[in-house]
């Protein structure tokens, strides 16, 4: 069983009609929805919620983290952003979708701006996968389609990924790392770059599949319960035949 926590700014949908018509129930819910199965378990958490919903005992009896924010970012405090920061490389699995680029965990775990170039026109998006024996690829085609999605291009101002899964590319020819992997310490991060909250992309299945995979990839080998640095013994004894 993998435990997921979901975690959403959840301003959007409570603002604007054209977002409350395409994600009614926020997009936390909507990505709950459609991973909740026998071997994974979801629970969501936004930023209303006491400690943004990310209590110390949440995040460790999370396996994987999803982000999605956008506006509010800056109204996460640092101190939260911290604890995820250190939850992950504890172990904790972390999937950064679309806006989340600026959010502070994942600038954090960065240490770079994260800065892209973006517009938003309603381009379609074709995104490449260019790594297809990667886990996060499986059951996704050589290539696919969103009819409609934000436009964000290179230069992406992150640290050279650790894997490189889809590149997007769109109507106006611009290119992006779509799905870009990274490890930090115990913990693996996926960023995945569509998601734009008046766009219908959490119920494509090619998007679903990939944030599916991106849970089983994620989910920690070791979740330690702290980050140490022991002054050790020396070990006298050598085994000699
Ligand atoms: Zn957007």
């Amino acid at each position: 069983m993998v435990k997921v926590t979901v975690w959403n700014e959840y301003f959007h949908e409570k603002t604007h009609a054209k977002v409350q018509e395409v994600y009614p129930n926020g997009i936390h819910n909507a990505i709950a929805d459609f991973l909740r199965c026998e071997d994974i378990a979801v629970r969501t958490a936004t930023l209303d919620d006491d400690e943004c919903g990310l209590t110390p005992e949440v995040l460790a009896d999370t396996d994987v983290l999803i982000w999605w924010g956008h506006l509010k970012h800056h109204l996460v405090p640092d101190e939260i952003a911290w604890r995820v920061h250190d939850e992950v490389l504890k172990g904790m699995g972390l999937i950064v979708l679309h806006s989340g680029h600026h959010s502070k965990p994942f600038r954090f775990l960065m240490g770079t701006s994260c800065n892209l170039s973006w517009r938003n026109d309603g381009d379609w998006e074709r995104l490449w996968t260019v790594n297809p024996a990667h886990p996060i690829a499986q059951g996704v085609g050589r290539y696919f389609d969103l009819a409609h999605e934000e436009t964000y291009g290179e230069p992406f101002r992150v640290p050279e990924p650790d894997e490189v899964v889809f590149i997007g590319t769109y109507e106006g020819t611009e290119v992006m790392r779509s799905g870009c992997t990274y490890h930090r310490e115990n913990g693996k991060i996926f960023y995945f770059q569509p998601g734009h909250e008046t766009n219908p992309t959490f119920y494509d299945t090619n998007v679903q599949t990939i944030i599916r995979n991106a849970v089983y990839w994620a989910k920690p080998v070791i979740h330690a319960e702290k980050l140490e640095c022991p002054q050790v013994k020396k070990i006298e004894k050598v085994i000699q035949e």
